[in-house]
């Protein structure tokens, strides 16, 4: 086999993790090296962000350790019947990358993940290897994102959770018998057991409200991805799998990544993509369960789709009519919240304001930027919607959304 040199295997490993979306940074610790000693930070000035023309964010260096894989997980390029070409990382290359791409001010962090190699003991020390070289020899304060091998000991998957800022594991289809028929060598069951385990750490470690200000010891969340469209599960159904991972595992994001078409890939999967629409529809609604006060039977039942056309707390609200108009100088903020086209920020300084004054259209309109999508549901001061509140068909009344373009920087 060709010895690839260094350039090679970033360009293949590179474009081998972009069908990961979990790499946000959010939440992370914050640390920096202003005192002179280490190398890194996660935040400040002089950090470059880029982004991929797909539109993904690219501020991390976001390669796989390998994209060699044991396993034959039909959705995944990188499987082990897949006829790409191969690369792999020794962990002293993946860390001088790293170091270098930071002091060049290319990224700011490291966001880590890889095909399993003979193990997935032998993966997972790989990459904890990789971490903690950054942190203890170099000593990096800059991010890091481990993708964790659910098959690896917990030991090791505790390990990993010392050095990185977030962990993830990838659930990737949101019913257990899609993941069981798609990829096989893949058990529901130890990924749940490991992001059982990954809770209870972080909940352990945790520092108490009396040391805030001590830095964490421990990883400050996990985070996990489901591909949408791969499969026959309706946004009902993936909805329900975030809901749980949410309730029972802590997780601090699920990202929903549309499924790309794979060359040669297996006659069980679609042979196109789902439309963009669908992916920003459930990141709408996974912002409904978690910052709105919604319930996931409120959006989206079972076999249920959201409605593509418009966003899902407008469908809620068209489908209950007879909750509106909201009168918003005396709705208490749980009802707020319900209002088309009123974000929690708004919602929040609409509470202040009506402590000051009673609140009309235009003070409305000055917090949201526009007050049309609003003017069906509710009651201002100097404003109720009449005969609109009891249109049959609201629709062409409302303005039009945008419809989604994926940017371009060229
Ligand atoms: S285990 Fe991961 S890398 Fe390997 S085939 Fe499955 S999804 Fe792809």
């Amino acid at each position: 086999m060709a010895v690839l040199d260094l350039k090679s295997k970033l360009a293949i490993l590179s474009d081998a993790a972009k069908y990961d979306a979990s790499c946000a940074s959010s939440g992370g610790q914050r640390r920096d090296s202003l005192d002179g000693k280490g190398v890194g930070s996660t935040e400040g000035m002089g950090i470059c962000h880029a982004y991929a023309p797909d539109g993904r964010c690219i501020s991390l260096l976001k390669i796989l350790l390998t994209n060699f894989c044991i396993y034959d997980c039909a959705y995944c390029i990188n499987r082990s019947s897949s006829n790409v070409k191969r690369a792999r990382f020794t962990v002293e290359e993946v860390v001088d990358l790293t170091l270098g791409f930071y002091k060049r001010n290319y990224i700011e962090g490291l966001f880590l993940s890889s095909g399993i190699i003979r193990s997935g003991d032998y993966t997972m020390e790989e990459m904890v290897r990789v971490a903690r070289t950054l942190r203890e020899v170099h000593d990096f304060r800059g991010y890091i994102h481990l993708k964790l091998i659910p098959e690896a000991s917990p030991a090791l998957v505790l390990e990993a959770g010392l050095y990185a800022d977030r962990v993830s594991i990838n659930i990737e289809l949101p019913k257990d018998e899609s993941l069981t028929a798609l990829a096989p060598e893949k058990d529901v069951g130890v990924i749940k057991k490991a992001m059982g385990g990954v809770r209870l750490a972080i909940e352990e470690r945790a520092p108490q409200k009396k040391d805030r200000a001590q830095p964490r010891k421990y990883v400050t969340g996990q985070s996990t991805q489901l591909i949408v469209g791969a499969d026959e599960a309706a946004d009902g159904d993936i909805l329900a799998r975030s809901e749980n991972l949410y309730g029972s595992y802590g997780l601090k994001r699920v990202y929903y990544s549309a499924f790309s078409p794979i060359p040669d890939s297996s006659s069980r999967l679609p042979p196109q993509k789902p439309p963009l629409m669908r992916e920003h529809r459930l990141y709408q609604a996974d912002w409904l369960m978690r910052y709105y006060g919604f319930e996931r039977a409120e959006i989206a039942g079972p076999g249920q789709n959201l409605d593509l056309a418009v966003d899902p707390k407008l469908a809620w609200a068209l489908a209950n009519r007879d909750r509106f108009p909201i009168d918003v100088n005396a709705a208490d903020r749980e009802m707020l919240l319900r209002i088309p086209g009123l974000g929690v920020k708004s919602v929040d300084s609409l509470v202040v304001l009506r402590r000051q004054k009673r609140v009309r259209l235009e003070d409305l309109k000055k917090l949201c930027g526009s007050e049309k999508k609003l003017r069906p549901f509710v009651i201002a001061d100097d404003w109720t919607p009449g005969p609109l509140a009891d249109a049959d068909d609201l629709k062409p009344h409302l303005p039009r959304e945008a419809a989604p373009q994926q940017l371009s920087l060229f």
